[in-house]
Parts: structure tokens; sequence; C-alpha cells
């Protein structure tokens, strides 16, 4: 058996999975993280995806566990700023459309409707909440509609957290469950002649053999790409923005409320994220180093966020977009930014981390290191980095802003040709399940269909069987979605005082 998990890399990848594999198999697997203190961790990614919620229940920990220790809020789903047009926003909620007479309202909204500045008030009710700057929780930590102090939502939701305060936070919890810790730094790899890991050599602390090493130590990939050799595909000629500067901006919170959202502000060589936690902003400009240098980036970012504060220390990022050939080569898998990692526009490299953590689990090999789990794994992966790598594309490709160099060259620039064709059917019919990227990725056809109409791309005229068709219950449905909105709306906290009373 595989009794012997080693992980190098003490940041938001190495301690999610050493947290899950000891909960997963208890002492039957004894897991080990080696962190150096020298080489520091990204320091960002406090926006996540719905499906977090996940791996907090796996933990067995309820959000009153975590969230005071992280400065943890509620994300209902990003507010696109200034994408279609100067001015103009639209949402990408956590929030499924429903169906009307066996059609999508948002095909219904098209043909009675369509105008794109009113599609999420009519047929959303998450937009109501963000502007009202509602918890989606009411005061006693119920969920509307449901009796029971569970993590299930009426409405699905993720979080915003403290990067470095999760790590701590995990490493704590870890350390009590029992996970080693090692700090120290790997200075060597060491491999038999098949060329499996056999061990690693730290400074300090000698050697840590193992039968099974993760590598979560980030950008650099240091066994699966600096010891291996694994081929990193860059995904430069699609996903062109390389570089990113952040901002930790403590605000007056209780004043200014929180927006229980992210926001992705577009800018002259990229996009600005916002990220309200309990007690600060996160923010950053992600840009293309074709377009921006390092201290334009950083002046965009102040005078947008911080004018007042230039005592702020920024962190400059290089961001390596890609993915491995294959993330589990021999006796290794890479999680997280070792894995590969598209950029943030989406909130998915705590997802990749949480997914490539499952199928771990699920592919786990024993002392055979059947070749057919390492192959599912890596097949997995693929998918899902890939998935993701064509949704965010497609947000580029569509978004009618095109006013600078940089907004313009996202029309010109090569589309994977999957995508342009798919691109070319959504001119007729909105995304559905069956014509959107085949394999799990994350986004389900909502997210696909929410996103194209909210960037100006929607199709050119409805489907002309509805014209056709009796609108009556249609037209009933789309009448009632602001009058739910209100009324939620009305019944729920707002969500400062909502995370103030978790917090006190
Ligand atoms: P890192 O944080 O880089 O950790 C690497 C670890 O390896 C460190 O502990 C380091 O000490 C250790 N290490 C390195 N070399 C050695 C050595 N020789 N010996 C021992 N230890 C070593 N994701 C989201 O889900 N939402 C977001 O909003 C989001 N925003 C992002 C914004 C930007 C600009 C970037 C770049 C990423 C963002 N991400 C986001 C991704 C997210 O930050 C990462 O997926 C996550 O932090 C995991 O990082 P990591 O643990 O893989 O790497």
């Amino acid at each position: 058996m595989i009794r012997d998990v080693v992980i190098v890399g003490g940041g938001t990848a190495g301690w999610m999975t050493a947290t899950y594999l000891n909960r997963t198999f208890g002492d039957r697997v004894t897991v080990t993280v080696v962190e150096s203190d020298r080489v520091p961790t990204i320091g960002v990614g406090e926006a996540t995806f719905s499906t977090i919620r996940h791996f907090f229940d796996h933990l067995g920990l309820a959000e009153r566990d975590w969230m005071p220790h992280c400065s943890a809020s509620y994300k209902l789903g990003i507010r696109y700023q200034d994408w279609r047009a100067v001015g103009e926003h639209f949402y990408h909620p956590f929030e499924r459309l429903p169906e009307v007479d066996g059609v999508d309202l948002a095909d219904w909204w098209l043909a009675l409707d369509g105008d794109v500045r009113n599609f999420g008030d009519q047929c959303f009710v998450i937009p109501e909440l963000c502007e009202q700057q509602r918890a989606p929780r009411s005061m006693d930590g119920i969920l509307l509609g449901e009796n029971t102090e569970d993590q299930r939502a009426q409405f699905p939701y993720a979080y915003h957290f403290d990067a470095a305060l999760l790590a701590g936070f995990l490493t704590t919890l870890g350390k009590e469950r029992g996970v080693r810790h090692v700090l120290d730094d790997v200075v060597s790899v060491e491999q038999d002649d098949r060329g499996w890991i056999t061990h690693l050599v730290t400074s300090a602390h000698g050697e840590v053999r193992g039968d099974l090493f993760v590598d979560c130590t980030g950008f650099r990939g240091l066994l699966i790409n600096k010891t291996f050799g694994e081929r990193f595909m860059s995904f430069a000629d699609v996903l062109p923005n390389n570089r990113a500067v952040a901002l930790r901006v403590p605000q007056d919170m209780a004043n200014r409320g929180i927006e229980p959202y992210t926001t992705a502000t577009a800018a002259p060589a990229g996009w600005i994220w916002t990220i309200p936690l309990y007690g600060r902003i996160g923010t950053g400009y992600v840009y293309s180093d074709e377009f921006c240098d390092p201290e334009e980036a950083e002046a965009t970012l102040r005078s947008f966020a911080a004018p007042d504060q230039p005592e702020l220390e920024a962190n400059h990022i290089r961001m390596r977009i890609g993915r491995n050939e294959r993330s589990w080569v021999r006796n290794c898998v890479a999680i997280g930014l070792a894995s590969g990692f598209v950029e943030p526009l989406e909130s998915t490299g705590i997802f990749f981390i949480q997914h490539a953590i499952e199928q771990l689990v699920r592919n786990f090999p024993d002392q055979r290191w059947d070749p057919a789990l390492a192959d599912t794994y890596n097949t997995r992966v693929a998918e899902v980095i890939d998935g993701v790598r064509e949704f965010l594309v497609m947000h580029y490709v569509a978004a009618a802003r095109n006013d600078t160099p940089y907004w313009k060259a996202t029309k010109t620039r090569a589309v994977p040709e999957a995508l342009a064709e798919r691109m070319r059917l959504w001119e007729t019919v909105l995304p559905d399940e069956r014509n959107i990227y085949p394999h799990f990725h994350g986004f389900e056809s909502y997210s696909w269909r929410v996103v194209l109409i909210g960037l100006g791309a929607q199709p050119h005229r409805p489907r002309p069987a509805l014209a056709l068709a009796d609108t009556t219950a249609a037209r009933a449905a789309l009448a009632d979605v602001p009058r739910r909105a209100r009324r939620l709306a009305a019944g729920l906290p707002g969500c400062h005082n909502y995370l103030a009373a978790v917090n006190s």
C-alpha cells in the first residue's frame, strides 16, 4: 500500500491537499508537508467557486469554525464592470435559469425582450441581492427556505477569504489532526534508476522519504518540471495576460459595507479584481506585458483602488499560464500552480486544486502503480483546465469592448478552432449543455449563456419557433423574477451585519 505521502509546498495547494488526504485516509496514510520559510507563497487567491463548500464539508468544518479565522465573506457571483461598454455591467451569478414550457428562460427573454441591459435583472434574483449587499443566509444562520443549519444553500454561493490566513488556518488544523510539518528548503530531489523519486534532501532536516510525492511548489514546479522535465504547455497564444500586481487595502468595512460579489473591472490592458473581505479589500490588476509595463500597471491599480494610500506595498507577480502535459508522472503528482493555471478571471485556481485532490483520492494508487489510474487522473485534470481556458477565451472574444490596443487585439487574436465553431453556432442559438465544451470543467451551460449575453454577443435573433409559441407562462415567469428578488432582498440581512454576527 501507499503509506507515505510527502507534499512539497505550504501554500493553499499544499495545505488543502494535506488536510483533505488526512481527513480521507486518517492514520492509515502518513502525510508530511515540507515547506520553505524562505520562498514565500503567492499571497493571492481570495475568491472561490461555489464547489469550495464541499471541501470544508469534507473537513467537517461549519462556516463559523473557519470563516472568522480567514476574514471570510460571501460571494454570490462576479460583477463584470465595463466589459461591454464603459459604465455598463452585468453579473455572472451562482444561479441556474429555470425552464418554462420546456424552454430555457434565457431563450424566452431573447424572444420577449432581448435588450442586453435588462437580461440580468429580468432573469435572475441574485443581482438584486448583490446590489442590496445581502447575505445569503438569514440572521440565525438558516438559509431561506430551509429549516436545518446545514450547508445546502437555496442559492449556491462561494466565499472570499484571505489566502494567507486560510493557509495558516489549515496549517494549524492539519498539524492538530496529525499532518507532519517540516519547515525547510528542499535542496535536491533524489531518483532511482527508473527515474522515480526516492527521497528529498532538505537543508536542515536531512532526507525525507515517501511513496508518493505531491508537487505544490507553485509556478516553479520543482518536482514535475525542474526534476522530471515534464513539458509545460503555454496558453499564451490565446490568453496573453501574464502578469499581475496586487494590493491589500485596509478599509472600514462597517462603514463601506461588503458587496457579496467579486468585481472584475475591464482596464486598458487587462482587468482589475476587487474582492471585499471582512476587514479589507483585496485588489489586483491582471494584464499583458505586451501592452503595459509593471510601473504603469501599478499606477493604474493605485489610482483605481487606493489613491490615498501610497504606503501600501504592491505585490508584482509573473504568471505561468498553461498546464503540464501530464500532472501525474511516475510517483509525482503536481497540484496547484505547479500543475496549471489560467488567469484568475473566473476564480478557478482553488477550484482546480480541489478538483485535482478529489481526482487523486478517487485514483489513489497502490504498490502496483496501475498506469490507468495516472492516465485517468491526467485526462480529468487536463479536461478541466482546457475547458476553463476555452471559457475564458470566450470572455475576451465576446466582449464588446474594443477601445484600446489591448481590447482591439482580443478581436484579432487566433481562437481555438473548436471554440470558434461554437461561437459561430451561438450566433444563432444560445449555449446549452450539448453545445458547450463537452467535458466537465465546472461551468454549466447557464454560465456560458450569462457571460455571452452579458458581454454583448447574444444570438442575432431569438429561436424562430418561439414566435409561434404561447408566451403566457413565460411572460408570467419573467414578471415574477423582480418580485421574488425584492421579496428575498427584504428578508435577508446585510452582508456586513451577518458577518459581524459570525465574527462576534
Ligand atoms: P504557492 O502559493 O506559490 O506556494 C508554493 C509553496 O512552495 C510555498 O509554500 C513555498 O515555500 C514552497 N516551496 C517552493 N520551493 C520550495 C523548496 N525548494 N522547498 C520547500 N518548499 C518550497 N485562485 C482562486 O481560486 N481565486 C482567485 O481569486 C485567484 N486569484 C489569483 C490571482 C493571481 C494574480 C494569481 C497568480 C493566482 C490566483 N489564484 C486564484 C490562484 C491561487 O492563488 C493559487 O491556486 C493558490 O494560491 C495555490 O498556490 P500554490 O499553493 O500552488 O503555490
